[in-house]
C-alpha cells in the first residue's frame, strides 16, 4: 500500500522558520515568517484581544456548542461591514453573502470551490493570479480543478507596478475571466496600484465582464487606517464589477491560529444571494460541517463594542506605525550610514508587512549562510522581523552581500 504516494517536499516557509529555529546562532534574525513580532522578536497579543477574551472567559452564557454551518452571525455580519463598509449599498440591499471561513485560507479554498462548480468558464477553467503571488493560491485553484495563470504585476527593473503590462494582458483575456486581486499590501512585493491605476484597472473589468477575486489578508496593515485599506474593493463594489472577498483576521488581530475569515460575494440581486448562500452552506457543511466559534466570537465583540472597535484601531496603528518605522531605518541606514550601491527607495514606498528588496536568489542565500538571516529565496523579507535591536546586523550584512 501507498507504494505510489510519492515524498513531496516540505513547505519553504515553515521549512524556514524550523530552519531558524534550529539554529543556535544568539544574533540570528528570521525574516521569512509573514507574522507580526513585537520590538523583542516577540508575537504580539493585541490589548484588544486581551480584553475580549477576559470578557468570554467572564461570560457565564458562553458554551461550546457548534455554531451555524455559515458561522456567528454577529461576526459575519460585523466582517462585512469591515471590508465593505458601514454603509455599502450592496449590504443594504441584501445582495451580499457572508460565510464564516477557516481564516483566510478557507475563504479562498470556499471561493475557489464555489466558482469550480458553479462560475461559467465557458470551457476555459482559469483562474490569472498577479506574478508572483502568495504560492498557496497555486496549490489552492489546482485542488479544485482551476488551472492558475499569471498575469504581468511586478517589473523587477524598476522594483515596482508593471501597470502597462498588467492592463494590456487584462484587456487581452478572455471575456468574463476570473483574475485574484490584492486588497492591499500586497504579498509578496509590497507593491500596490495607486487610486488611479485601481480606477484603470477597474474600467478593464467593467469592458471585459472580468470576475474579481479579491483576497484581502492584510486590512489595516497597508496604511494603518482599516477603511482606506479597503479602498479597492469597495470601489470595485460601487462600480458594480462582479465579486468576492476573502477577508483574514489573522493578521490584524493577531489570531493566527485561530482560524478566523470569512468570504463575502456581492450578487446582483437579494434573491441570487440566497441562492449562492445556500449553496455555500452545502459545500461548509461537507467540507467542515461549521467553522471554529471561539476566534470568531473575540473579532465579534471587538467588532460589535464602539470601546473595543476603537482600541482595535489604535493596536492596528501600533503594528503598522512600528513597521513603517523600521522601513525608514533601514532606508537610513542603507543610504546615509553604509552607502549601500543601488536604489533603495522601493524599502519606503512599499506598503504592509513585506518588502522585496530586490536582492538575487544567492544573494539571499548568502545571508543565511553567511550571517543566520532567514529569508525566502526571492529576496522577500518580512519588516515585521525587524527591530531596534538587529536592523542594524542586518543592514550591514545586506550591505555586504549587496557588495559581493
Ligand atoms: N492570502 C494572502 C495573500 C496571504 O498572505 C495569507 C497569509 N499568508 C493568506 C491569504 C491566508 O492566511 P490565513 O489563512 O492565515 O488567514
Amino acid at each position: 500500500t501507498w507504494k505510489r504516494v510519492p515524498l513531496a517536499p516540505p513547505d519553504s516557509i515553515f521549512k524556514l522558520t524550523a530552519s531558524y529555529k534550529d539554529d543556535p546562532f544568539p544574533q540570528k534574525v528570521n525574516l521569512g515568517v509573514g507574522a507580526y513580532r513585537d520590538d523583542d522578536s516577540k508575537p504580539w497579543v493585541l490589548p484588544v484581544v486581551k480584553k475580549a477574551n477576559q470578557i468570554l472567559l467572564e461570560d457565564p452564557a458562553i458554551d461550546h456548542e457548534y455554531l451555524p454551518i455559515t458561522g456567528l452571525p454577529a461576526f459575519t455580519a460585523a466582517a462585512a461591514k469591515l471590508i465593505l463598509g458601514a454603509d455599502s449599498p450592496a449590504i443594504a440591499e441584501g445582495r451580499v453573502t457572508s460565510v464564516q471561513t477557516i481564516s483566510g485560507t478557507g475563504a479562498n479554498h470556499l471561493g475557489a470551490a464555489f466558482l469550480s462548480k458553479y462560475y461559467d468558464f465557458n470551457g476555459d477553467r482559469k483562474v490569472y493570479l498577479s506574478d508572483p503571488t502568495w504560492v498557496n493560491h497555486f496549490a489552492i485553484f489546482r485542488n479544485v480543478g482551476i488551472e492558475p495563470l499569471v498575469y504581468p504585476y511586478y517589473d523587477p527593473k524598476t522594483i515596482g507596478l508593471a501597470f502597462d503590462e498588467l492592463v494590456t494582458t487584462l484587456k487581452r483575456l478572455p471575456a468574463k475571466s476570473v483574475i485574484l486581486l490584492h486588497a492591499c499590501a500586497h504579498n509578496p512585493t509590497g507593491v500596490d496600484p495607486t487610486r488611479e491605476q485601481w480606477g484603470k484597472i477597474c474600467d478593464v473589468f467593467l469592458q471585459k465582464k472580468h470576475y474579481a477575486f479579491f483576497d484581502c489578508a492584510y486590512q489595516g496593515f497597508a496604511s494603518g487606517d482599516l477603511d482606506n485599506d479597503a479602498w479597492a474593493v469597495r470601489e470595485f463594489v460601487r462600480r458594480e464589477v462582479p465579486l468576492l472577498v476573502c477577508q483574514s483576521f489573522a493578521k490584524n488581530a493577531g489570531l493566527y491560529g485561530e482560524r478566523v475569515g470569512a468570504l463575502h460575494l456581492v450578487a446582483p440581486s437579494q434573491e441570487a444571494a440566497t441562492r449562492v448562500k445556500s449553496q455555500l452552506s452545502v459545500l461548509v457543511r461537507s467540507e467542515i460541517s461549521n467553522p471554529p466559534a471561539y476566534g470568531a466570537r473575540i473579532v465579534s465583540l471587538i467588532l460589535n463594542n464602539p470601546e473595543l472597535f476603537e482600541e482595535w484601531k489604535r493596536d492596528i496603528k501600533t503594528m503598522a506605525s512600528r513597521i513603517i518605522e523600521m522601513r525608514k531605518e533601514l532606508y537610513r541606514l542603507l543610504t546615509e550610514e553604509l552607502k549601500t550601491p543601488g536604489s533603495w527607495d522601493h524599502i519606503i514606498t512599499q506598503i504592509g508587512m513585506f518588502s522585496f528588496t530586490g536582492i538575487s536568489p544567492e544573494q539571499s542565500q548568502a545571508l543565511t549562510e553567511k550571517a543566520h538571516i532567514y529569508l525566502t529565496q526571492n529576496g522577500r523579507i518580512s519588516m515585521a522581523g525587524l527591530n531596534s535591536h538587529n536592523i542594524r546586523y542586518f543592514a550591514e550584512n545586506l550591505d555586504k552581500v549587496v557588495r559581493g
